[in-house]
């Protein structure tokens, strides 16, 4: 680059300003397609294991016995995998992103689907005649 070409990028940049937002000073700009963080679902979630097996990430952990389902936000990176995935519809992506942390955060849902029981048998109709 000449120095006539870095002068003028220097001087466009100096007028238009930084390209980067001070976020989360200011908020996150988002489109209709932006994956902002995953969301559960325990009353429906069905313990099947298929996120968990789909995340590239490793970011999701199941417990079954425990009826335990956590997510690693640190580790997780909005792919998107584990919601389409999901046969029952526990899991969607949100827009909006979390907020910015150091810490490690684990966000543990306690599952409460409960199975529905089967409808009883109808007893055998009595005294029909033949
Ligand atoms: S969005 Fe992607 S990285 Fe995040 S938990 Fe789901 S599958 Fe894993
Ligand atoms: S969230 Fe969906 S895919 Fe994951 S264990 Fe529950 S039912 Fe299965």
């Amino acid at each position: 680059m000449g120095l006539f070409e870095m002068t003028k990028t220097v001087l466009q940049n100096l007028v238009r300003g930084p390209a980067t937002r001070r976020y989360p000073a200011v908020p996150a700009r988002t489109t209709p397609i932006t994956r902002g963080h995953v969301v559960f679902d325990p009353a429906t979630c069905r313990s099947c294991a298929l996120c968990s097996k789909r995340c590239p990430c490793v970011a999701i952990h199941l417990d079954k016995e425990a009826k335990v389902w956590e997510i690693n936000r640190m580790r997780c990176i909005a792919c998107g995998d584990c919601v389409e995935s999901c046969p029952f519809g526990s899991l969607a992506m949100e827009q909006d992103y979390l907020p910015p942390t150091e810490e490690h955060v684990v966000d543990s849902y306690t599952i409460t689907y409960v199975k529905p029981e089967r409808p009883a048998k109808k007893p055998a109709e009595e005294g029909v005649d033949a």
